[in-house]
């Protein structure tokens, strides 16, 4: 069978693996919504634990919906100095996350440009990502959903920590990075590949393994175009869903093999489920401006 028909093929297969879902609790009386928050009782707005408000995330990107405007690029500070090991990817029951050290020279990765005043230093990443039916990006970029959203989230320098962030309108910035299954990845990325090596040994709930090697947060990245992005001002698409976030969406994928993002897939939540699809709906976007950098040949790309 040719590598692509057999590609289909265990795309079709897969899912009959995963239907079996738990039945959910009969007599929920809400009592868990204080405490606890789980993809697979709501997803949408976890019962209640998250904030309401006008500037909600995700959202719906499209470039015909964005304002096209001059902004200085996204730059990036130590991203290419070495992370002071141990490097620790822990699945905390609602991702796989990593938590960003200082460097080796005792400073912070940071970034600064776009619409973000300021350096906002990287705090952690994670991850979101969907089912083998089911691309589980939380953003959308022209009406399509990808198979992985990488998030990095920083603070900014104003503020002690990331609690202390939230609590700001000009707290928190995040990267978003999409990601794309490919059967032949023709990128190898070496830094995204030390971690998604590391998703095996974190499957169950607070199972923590270390990243081997040296990392750079700018590893990370592969060879994705930075230029070019999205941006806007929201909130965290986790409970509280703090409106205190500034988001930068780049518009290129990054390629992913199926065998990495079926890693993601067999992580298992605290309370013992599969822990899949664990992204946000689409929330209402109310009129928020929503500003697109780019250089022209790309607009032409995305327009097709
Ligand atoms: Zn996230």
């Amino acid at each position: 069978m040719p590598e692509s028909r057999l590609f289909q093929k265990l795309l079709l297969l897969l899912p009959l693996a995963y239907t079996n879902k738990p039945q959910l609790p009969h007599n929920d009386d809400g009592d868990h919504r204080v405490h606890h928050w789980n993809y697979e009782y709501n997803g949408n707005d976890w019962g209640g634990t998250c904030r309401t408000g006008l500037r909600q995330s995700p959202i719906r990107l499209a470039v015909q919906k964005s304002l096209l405007v001059a902004m200085p690029r996204i730059t990036f500070g130590n991203y290419d100095t070495k992370l002071r090991p141990p490097l620790t990817l822990v699945n905390n029951g609602h991702s796989a996350h990593m938590d960003i050290p200082e460097t080796l020279d005792n400073s912070r990765p940071f970034i600064t440009g776009g619409l973000l005043k300021g350096r906002y230093i990287a705090e952690g990443l994670h991850f979101h990502w969907g089912s083998p039916n089911w691309r589980g990006s939380e953003h959308s970029i022209q009406d399509h959903r990808y198979d992985v959203e990488m998030h990095i989230v920083h603070r900014n320098s104003r503020y002690a920590d990331l609690p202390e962030a939230l609590k700001y309108k000009d707290g928190v910035a995040v990267l978003g990075v999409m990601f794309k299954i490919v059967q032949t990845p023709d990128a190898f990325f070496p830094g995204l590949n030390k971690i998604f090596a590391q998703l095996p040994k974190i499957k169950k709930y607070k199972e923590e393994a270390t990243i081997l090697g040296s990392l750079t947060l700018g590893q990370v990245f592969g060879n994705l175009n930075t230029r070019d992005f999205f941006t806007y001002r929201g909130s965290l698409t986790t409970p509280d869903c703090e409106e205190a976030v500034t988001w930068t969406v780049f518009s290129q994928p990054l390629p992913i093999s199926f065998p990495a993002v079926s890693r993601f897939w067999n992580l298992r939540s605290s309370d013992g489920y599969r822990l899949v699809n664990n992204y946000r709906n689409i929330q209402p976007r109310n009129n928020r401006p929503v500003y697109y950098r780019t250089s022209p040949n790309q607009i032409n790309n995305l327009l097709g």
